[in-house]
């Protein structure tokens, strides 16, 4: 496989165009909004200059990566040749199974269809389409061009070749890829969110305030960032709708999203891209004045 196709040029596409590019693909990289585009070019920019200053790229190999990339906003057009496509659009249910609909319908039989999806079922994606057999989740962590994990997520139908394909072509990207069955929440979040949704609880209830909750999973059980900071930089609003989904998909109470996240979202404090969450953020740096409501 030598040319690719990533839909969405988000936080995730752009991530993701990013590292194959660096790694000799051709990538074309569509989503509908031209801003989104040119923000995903100028992110990607500024990304290669800080592999650059550390040394971790050449000037030469950031002037190849960025000459790999080319830019579409028309999906069939951008599509036309490659060998596998990406899908990394906004984490909604219709809108992926019209996504995977049209890209049945514009690319060649045998082209690989991925879903970067975060929740939802790889199965039934693969449904919509004349080729279940080559659907399959390729779940990158954010952000992509340092998290080495790639959660590679199995549909129902997903045959052993498509698997192993890629497996090897997450290896490619110097990635470390994990295969797993396609259950709600998959592995990745079906542990995470739980952790999460149960530190919203503990803040809920009154137990310890955003800080102190944050510090004791820091510092007792050496996690990077505490899960109140984690679930900003997510964005609460996906937090909300992963909990939805394994709530859904299980049938399990244990799932049920606390009634604060639920609120949080409809006020529109969804962590760092509204500017408020647990925390207040200004320029994506984290500000410890924590929002007075939310103190225990
Ligand atoms: P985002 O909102 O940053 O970007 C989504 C992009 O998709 C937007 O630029 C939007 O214009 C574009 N888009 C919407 N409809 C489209 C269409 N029909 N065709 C082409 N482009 C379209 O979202 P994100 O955070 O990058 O998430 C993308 C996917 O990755 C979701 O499925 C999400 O669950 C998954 N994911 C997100 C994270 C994360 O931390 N943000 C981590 C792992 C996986």
């Amino acid at each position: 496989m030598k040319h690719i196709a990533v839909i969405g040029a988000g936080t995730m596409g752009n991530g993701i165009a990013h590292v194959f590019a660096q790694f000799g693909y051709q990538v074309n990289l569509i989503d509908v909004a031209q801003p989104a585009l040119e923000k995903a070019l100028a992110t990607i920019g500024k990304n290669l200059d800080r592999q650059v200053a550390k040394g971790a790229l050449t000037e030469e190999e950031k002037t190849t990566t960025l000459a790999n990339l080319s830019l579409h906003t028309d999906l069939k057009a951008g599509v036309q040749g490659v060998d596998l496509v990406v899908e990394a659009a906004t984490e909604n249910v219709e809108l992926k199974l019209n996504i995977f609909r049209d890209l049945d319908a514009h690319t060649d039989p045998s082209v690989i269809l991925a879903t970067n999806t975060s929740s939802i079922s790889i199965t039934q994606i693969a449904a919509v389409t004349q080729r279940p057999d080559k659907v399959i989740g390729m779940h990158f962590m954010n952000p992509v061009p340092v998290m080495k994990l790639v959660e590679i997520i199995r549909g129902y139908s997903t045959s052993d070749e498509v698997t192993q394909l890629i497996m090897e072509t997450s290896k490619k990207l110097g990635k470390t890829p994990v295969e797993v069955n396609d259950y709600p929440g998959f592995v990745a979040n079906r542990i995470l969110m739980p952790m999460i949704n149960e530190a919203i609880y503990t803040l809920y209830e009154g137990v310890a305030g955003v800080e102190e909750i944050d510090t004791v999973m820091k510092l007792g059980m050496a996690h990077p960032m505490g899960p109140l900071q984690l679930a900003d930089f997510i964005g609460l609003d996906v937090c909300l709708a992963i909990l939805r989904v394994l709530h859904d998909g299980f049938g399990n109470p244990k799932y049920a999203p606390c009634p604060l996240l639920v609120n949080m979202v409809m006020a529109g404090k969804k962590g760092v891209k509204s500017g408020e969450g647990f925390y207040t953020w200004t320029h994506g740096t984290k500000d410890l004045i924590v929002a007075p409501n939310f103190s225990a």
